[in-house]
């Protein structure tokens, strides 16, 4: 999307398209509404209003569903977006298994699939995105809109979305983007992987009060994504959110990016279930002690029941990781100062025992007056939650919808959102 209307310059095409979009957006937003409420809404003229409203009757994009009831004369027809009108594929590839959805235009799951990378990297991960793609592209029930695609590393969204560096994935200079178009002849966008979810909870999560929200992700890695004033940040060389490492000590574990210290090598979801299992082999005390010394798998579930039982060392384990997240929020309200910020990944299965410890940690770690005001919880569609962010940058960028609730309606706006 343009920025259309900024300094007054805009063409009528550029104007019409804003317009449109501002229609769409505003029949999305609701259950059903009128022409003439949304001309009321927009502040668009009814003849506007009509125009684009022909179109997305003609695209199928929106449904007319029957008379309103009316305020004075005749009662007005009403209108209804129409979610199955297409369909959107989402893929997350920031996990230890490669995990897309096919999806209606609300977001709402049709068929998912996961398949386990078992640590495969370069041309072999790239062939099994393929693998995953080419299945959920033949579930798929209506016309795709496109593939959206979550993944580490950093991406230059603006320029074609090469994948720069994936580190995990040891994709180096990958045109992601390209490939996918090519093989599959649909509309591709990728972006990193904490983007998409910051997207994905944007437009799908809970109801924020502003244009302004945080989305901490732990799993593989940690990192933030970052709406400000209702636009995806990517920053300057596509790392904005790259919180994960930020070196908090010169001691501790190398991290994989070559430094030590980093906040992602204690607060990631892998690290904790690394530092855990380190934890229970050292302390035959450990109600994990068997797992870990016969190398059996051991989830969130088992962490979480073990620091419930008061297993020492694994409490010592989420106290400090949860500290390390509680630094890293506060790092971000400090920076930022952003009331809503959401924490998402396998480290939410973690629930109270480390939300506590999170929110104690950034009162203690921040300005006060900053942190009482900000509200940290976990994203409610966590597992989802970048799969579905990068389902939501299909809507933004190939239907020019993006979530008007919690920025302006009205037409002539010079913040028109721009992921
Ligand atoms: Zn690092």
């Amino acid at each position: 999307m343009t920025h259309a209307l900024r300094n007054g310059k805009a063409t009528q095409q550029q104007t019409k398209a804003h317009n449109d979009s501002l229609v769409l957006s505003t029949i999305y937003e609701v259950d059903e509404i009128s022409r003439a409420a949304i001309a009321r809404r927009t502040a668009l003229s009814r003849t506007s209003v009509g125009e684009a409203v022909a179109e997305l009757l003609e695209r199928g994009l929106v449904e007319e569903i029957g008379r309103g009831r009316p305020s004075l004369g005749k009662p007005p027809i009403l209108l209804r977006f129409s979610s199955e009108a297409r369909h959107l594929i989402g893929v997350d590839l920031s996990g230890a298994e490669f995990r897309g959805a096919v999806v209606n235009l609300r977001g709402e799951v049709r068929h998912e699939l996961s398949l386990p990378r078992d640590g495969r990297s370069g041309g072999d991960a790239l062939d099994l995105v393929y693998t995953l793609l080419d299945r959920l592209v033949a579930e798929a029930e209506a016309p795709l809109l496109g593939l959206g695609v979550g993944t580490p590393g950093l991406i230059d969204f603006r320029s074609g979305s090469p994948v720069h560096w994936a580190v995990n994935l040891d994709w180096v200079d990958v045109p992601l983007r390209d490939l996918l178009e090519l093989r599959y002849g649909l509309p591709v966008h990728v972006l990193n992987d904490t983007a998409a979810a910051a997207m994905g909870e944007y437009f799908f999560g809970a109801r924020h009060a502003t244009g302004n929200l945080v989305v901490i992700k732990s799993e593989e890695g940690l990192g933030a994504g970052v709406v400000l004033e209702g636009r995806l940040l990517h920053g300057d060389h596509f790392g904005a959110g790259e919180i994960g490492h930020l070196a908090f000590t010169t001691e501790g574990r190398q991290c994989h990016c070559g430094n030590t210290g980093c906040i992602e090598t204690v607060a990631s979801a892998s690290a904790i279930l690394r530092a855990a299992r380190a934890a229970a082999l050292a302390d035959p005390q450990s109600g994990l002690h068997n797992a870990a010394r016969g190398n059996l798998p051991i989830d969130m579930d088992d962490v979480l029941a073990a620091y419930e039982a008061g297993d020492r060392g694994i409490r010592q384990v989420v106290v400090e990781a949860s500290r390390a997240l509680g630094l890293a929020i506060a790092t971000v309200v400090c920076t930022l100062n952003v009331q809503d910020v959401v924490i998402a990944g396998r480290v939410t299965r973690l629930g109270g025992a480390l939300l506590d410890i999170v929110r104690h940690e950034v009162l203690a770690r921040s300005l006060a007056a900053l942190a009482r005001n900000t509200r940290i919880e976990f994203s409610p569609i966590s597992s989802h939650i970048t799969a579905l962010g990068a389902a939501a940058v299909l809507l933004h960028q190939e239907l020019a919808i993006w979530p008007l609730r919690r920025s302006s309606t009205r037409a002539h706006h010079d913040g028109v959102p721009d992921a």
